[in-house]
């Protein structure tokens, strides 16, 4: 089994200085960063460049999404310990373990049954406790649990889903990159029941959440 080893402790710290140059202030996201190995979610071929700042493949035609990005988006969602957030794209897990090392409740779902099982049994290899994974459609959110203090989505998304927007509290926010080819992060805050504050920042690159259309 591979390790985790105080070399791969001190590549961690160097990205914590990296990402905080780039502008991550958040402690508790740059804590999370620190804490899990990110080399254990993706192919040993790719270990000696598990910490920095790149995309890797993750099977089914994925990818894991940046460092800076997985820490922005994190720290997009300003949410303290013990809220309940829901991701959309697990991935291999490696988002959903930073967000369990915020001491979050997660739930988490993922539309390709390989990486699905993946994230699964990497998550519970690792000891990350979240509340739920779910193989399904992350277009239909997760009505039965919520709403959430936050939802964080991990694909790029032709257009924000209007149930991920209902199924947010009073105060909570969804953290989405839209777009087709590259995409825009928006981040949209219900300031009441029917009222959303919408903000933008940069351009950012992720796999495509897709539809299914049946
Ligand atoms: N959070 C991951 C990013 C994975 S890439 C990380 O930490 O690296 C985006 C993921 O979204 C892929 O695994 C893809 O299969 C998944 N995805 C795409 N469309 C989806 C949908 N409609 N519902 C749920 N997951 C979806």
């Amino acid at each position: 089994m591979q390790q985790d080893t105080f070399r791969h402790q001190g590549m961690r710290n160097r990205l914590v200085s990296l990402l905080r140059e780039k502008g991550i202030h958040s402690k508790d996201v740059l804590a999370a960063i620190s804490q899990v190995p990110r080399h254990l979610f993706i192919d040993p071929a790719f270990e000696s460049h598990a910490y920095q700042n790149k995309a890797f493949p993750i099977g089914a035609a994925q990818t894991i999404s940046h460092p800076y990005t997985v820490a922005f988006q994190s720290e997009a969602m300003s949410v303290t310990k013990g809220a309940k957030v829901l991701e959309i794209g697990t991935g291999c897990g490696y988002q959903t373990a930073v967000l369990c090392e915020m001491g979050l409740q997660v739930y988490s779902i993922e539309r390709q049954q390989e990486l699905f099982k993946f994230a699964q049994r990497k998550l519970k290899e690792l000891a990350y406790f979240t509340k739920q994974l779910i193989f399904g459609d992350g277009y239909k959110g997760l009505e039965k649990e919520a709403p959430f203090d936050a939802i964080i989505v991990t694909a790029g998304a032709p257009y924000v889903p209007k149930p991920l927007l209902s199924q947010l509290k009073i105060g909570g926010r969804l953290i989405i990159p839209v777009g087709e080819k590259t995409q825009i992060m928006h981040l949209y805050e219900r300031t009441d029941q029917k009222t959303f504050k919408k903000q933008t920042f940069g351009e950012f690159k992720f796999v495509p959440l897709l539809e299914d259309k049946n």
